[in-house]
């Protein structure tokens, strides 16, 4: 398995009034998967994908990724395994507005190891992997919505991560466009292998998924 959870657990504020965000999810999600979480407003969508993305720890239970166990290392090993196996896509594509794409792509790279190689070189092949090389050079505002989440999507990718993490990532786009970039997702996991966990609410990006999982109160409640 790429990611193994057993009984996480998360609890906020722990005390008087304390929110059991998870409660207990298991799950295995094999390398190579495209998995959907779905669930209403409020049921640990965000705080399991917190986890998956080691920003967060859970308060119980054990995280496995590719083999290594996770849900007991320091906030600073997290950033390392973070930054070297994670990619992350947001609803919002947090652009710097006065970087061009290339330059945007071309940011985790700062921290990162590159073996020597350029990361101009880099950050240029992971745009044309979304199918945006020529627009290297140009800057956010002159890039559509469905662009710009193609520029996050190759910012995500430019380490060669294992696993992407996608929170609502056609969620400010109109639903033509939203297609086009589960297009892409369905394509780099099919193509390159890239196993894939997405958070939506939209049923019809759900389907495109090999899995279907759904969240309430912090339960998987179903699967399908
Ligand atoms: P979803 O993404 O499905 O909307 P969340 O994971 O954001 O759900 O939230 C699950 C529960 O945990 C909710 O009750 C939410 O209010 C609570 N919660 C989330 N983050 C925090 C936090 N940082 N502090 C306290 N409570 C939180
Ligand atoms: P989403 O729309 O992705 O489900 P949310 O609106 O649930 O996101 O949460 C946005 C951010 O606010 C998250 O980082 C979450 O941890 C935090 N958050 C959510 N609920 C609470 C809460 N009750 N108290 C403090 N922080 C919260």
């Amino acid at each position: 398995m790429l990611i193994t959870l057993h009984n996480i657990t998360k609890i906020y504020r722990p005390g008087a009034y304390q929110i059991y965000a998870l409660q207990g999810i298991s799950l295995g999600v094999p390398p190579g998967e495209f998995l959907a979480v779905m669930g209403p407003s409020g049921s640990g969508k965000s705080t399991l994908l917190h986890i998956l993305g080691c920003m967060d720890q859970p308060t119980a239970g054990e995280y496995y990724l590719a083999g290594q166990m996770i849900s007991n290392l320091s906030a600073k090993s997290l950033a390392k395994i973070r930054n070297k196996k994670i990619g992350m896509v947001f609803q919002s594509f947090f652009m710097l507005p006065r970087f061009t794409a290339l330059d945007n792509v071309a940011l985790p790279l700062m921290y990162a190891d590159t073996n020597g190689k350029s990361e101009r070189e880099m950050a240029g092949a992971a745009l044309a992997k979304v199918g945006l090389a020529d627009r290297a050079h140009h800057l956010p505002q002159q890039l559509s919505g469905g662009q710009q989440q193609r520029v996050s999507l190759a910012r995500a990718l430019v380490n060669n991560p294992e696993l992407l993490l996608a929170d609502e990532p056609t969620g400010n786009l109109d639903r033509e466009t939203g297609f086009q970039i589960m297009k892409l997702l369905i394509q780099l996991n099919q193509s390159q292998g890239l196993s894939i966990v997405m958070v939506t609410h939209d049923l019809e990006m759900a389907a495109f998924a090999d899995r279907r999982i759904v969240l309430r109160d912090g339960f998987i409640i179903s699967e399908s």
